[in-house]
């Protein structure tokens, strides 16, 4: 059996999804399992959605015109009086009814059961189109096999219960199910992050122990650089999975950081191609590579730099080390690179969740901070160091790290 997944862009309108089933057709439509993402940038108009209800505006509206975007996508691939719209209306209903009826005030929940329905309406359209189209499939809900904690927006998994329900599913049948999505202890759904669909993805690949995992990108494979940030960067063929997850962790979004962990425990092999070019070979991600020598890039933006000092200049010690820590992971602001000086500790900061305002609040009370919002974090690996400040292109250079041959700058 084989995992493919396929993200927003690939699915994000009718010749889209007509091209998913041009890429199985080039792998041949057996015995696999294909994950899909929420269509375009479906997730981000459910994301307002939430906001909307929770200042107590026009959600409704929202969402019908999310529903109408839907099933103009329908249109283009189905009959008309094809079963999957009325399945598309059926997953808005009853997103619709549950704002009316929730009561609980956590936003994190209500996001959770709100933003999953792009998954759950895209994979519906996917696995009835490749069913129309004679790729015959099963439609799953990753919710009876994605076991989570309550953690909402960032569930953590319950390997034990995942592998537990996975084992029910046939490995010589193909199935289409959903990323991004689980469940919790009490079956409310829960999301794994943004971009986390090529973690349910590997987490499937791990618990099926399949054969491999191929995650479909709209960029030809893993790159010394994203092509849309750098000039003449270059494709790796082939990487160790201890490379890749060196390189999702310092943010190269091509991979999702989470995604490549149970992958190289269970030692699957890895593959990122292109959906526009599914015969070419993509980048191969496994074991038994040499490391790489050559300079890669990772650009990393929406950062910002926060400097935490004590209010009497005393050092910062262990104890307000801990404090400070323990307040991060309460607001779940990520931190992607530390410094500490005599006096002051320099954080490079992520804030998924805006948590920043209340993180700094609670700061105020012992700390003195300083924040400067909107930076890049910059990391170039197998660093060429003469040539870096023709790479820093003249920018501000805020904070700056070097590691090996690991150099890390935040810039303004
Ligand atoms: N649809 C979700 C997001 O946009 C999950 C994913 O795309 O991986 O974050
Ligand atoms: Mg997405």
């Amino acid at each position: 059996m084989k995992v493919f997944k396929f993200g927003g862009a690939s699915v994000k309108d009718a010749e889209s999804v007509k091209n998913v089933s041009v890429v199985l057709g080039t792998q041949g439509f057996n015995s696999c399992l294909v994950v899909v993402s929420a269509m375009g940038k479906t997730t981000n108009a459910l994301e307002k959605v939430v906001e909307t209800y929770f200042v107590k505006g026009d959600f409704a509206a929202e969402l019908e015109d999310l529903q109408q975007k839907h099933l103009a996508v329908a249109q283009d691939l189905f009959p008309s009086e094809h079963a999957v719209f009325s399945k598309i209306k059926l997953i808005f209903q009853e997103t619709e009814a549950f704002l009316r009826r929730n009561k609980s005030p956590n936003y994190n929940f209500v996001y959770d059961q709100v933003v999953s329905c792009g998954e759950l309406v895209s994979s519906v359209i996917l696995s009835q189109y490749l069913n129309y189209i004679k790729f015959s499939n099963s439609w799953i809900d990753a919710r009876e096999y994605i076991k989570t904690d309550h953690n909402y927006r960032e569930a953590n998994l319950d390997w034990e219960r995942t592998k537990e329900h996975m084992s029910s599913l046939d490995r010589a049948q193909c199935y289409v199910t959903q990323g991004f999505i689980g469940a919790d202890e009490n079956n409310f759904t829960v999301t794994l992050g943004r971009e986390g669909s090529d973690y349910s993805a590997a987490i499937f690949a791990f618990c099926l122990k399949t054969d491999s995992l191929t995650i479909w990108k709209d960029v030809p494979g893993v790159m010394t650089g994203d092509p849309r940030k750098f000039q003449n960067v270059e494709l790796l063929d082939h990487i160790s999975y201890e490379e890749a997850i060196e390189m999702a962790y310092y943010g190269a979004s091509v991979i999702h950081p989470k995604t490549l962990q149970p992958l190289m425990q269970q030692q699957i092999p890895f593959y990122v191609k292109s959906f526009l070019e599914p015969t070419k070979a993509g980048t191969r991600v496994g074991s038994g590579v040499a490391p790489a020598v050559a300079q890669s890039f990772i650009l990393k933006e929406n950062q910002h730099l926060l400097r935490i000092a004590t209010r009497d200049f005393s050092f910062i010690a262990e104890e307000h080390l801990s404090q400070i820590f323990s307040l991060l992971a309460k607001y779940k602001v990520k931190i992607s690179l530390m410094q500490n000086s005599a006096i002051s500790l320099d954080l490079c900061v992520d804030d998924l969740y805006n948590g920043i305002e209340s993180l700094l609040s609670d700061l105020a009370k012992d700390f003195q901070t300083e924040l400067t919002r909107e930076v890049s974090l910059f990391t170039i690996r197998n660093a060429n160091l003469d040539e870096l400040n023709n790479l820093y292109n003249g920018r501000e250079i805020l904070l700056e790290q070097v590691a090996k041959r690991t150099v890390q700058a935040v810039l303004k």
